[in-house]
């Protein structure tokens, strides 16, 4: 398992940690994202959108489990499953043709459909850690499956 730690201290870093991942991302690349709600999830999702070329405005999806765009270099699949009651919703939605097709796909809240998930993905959690400050986040990155060991993955 390959891992990365970053540590931010204003949204703005981790809004541009997440414009360089969204510009080193590949086709079929599927992100996870855990953590508390406000801990910068959305913000991070903002900055791989604009990496991607994505000019619309990002926000969690509200009323749909995912969000589309297609304007960028890659389509990419903003998923937030917070709100979801079972993982039956997701095969409603036919994750499958997001999650292996060749947009890049990013889920908040990825712990509540963990029996889905895809073995290779690249996990990022997101944590506060209230000694260093209001708006320190820890964020880690970390690579599974065959995805681990690629150069320039994380
Ligand atoms: P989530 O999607 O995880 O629920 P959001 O991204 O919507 O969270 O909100 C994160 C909030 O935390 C925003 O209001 C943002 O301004 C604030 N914030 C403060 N410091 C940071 C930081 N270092 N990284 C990301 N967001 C931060
Ligand atoms: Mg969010």
């Amino acid at each position: 398992m390959e891992r990365k730690i970053y540590e931010t201290y204003a949204p703005e870093e981790t809004f541009s940690l997440g414009v360089q991942m969204g510009q080193k991302a590949k086709p079929g690349q599927v992100y996870t994202l855990v953590g508390d709600l406000g801990v910068g999830k959305t913000v991070f999702t903002q900055g791989v959108a604009k990496g991607l070329g994505i000019k619309e405005p990002v926000s969690s999806p509200t009323f749909t489990i995912v969000q589309e765009y297609h304007e960028g270099r890659l389509p990419f699949y903003h998923f937030d499953v917070y709100r979801i009651g079972d993982v039956e919703e997701m095969d409603e939605i036919g994750y499958e043709d997001y999650f292996y097709a060749d947009g890049v796909c990013m889920i908040e809240w990825a712990d509540l459909i963990r029996e889905i998930l895809p073995s290779e993905a690249i996990r990022i959690t997101l944590e506060k850690d209230l000694e260093k400050g209001c708006d320190y986040r820890r964020i880690t990155v970390e690579a599974s499956g065959s995805e681990a060991g690629k150069d320039e993955k994380l």
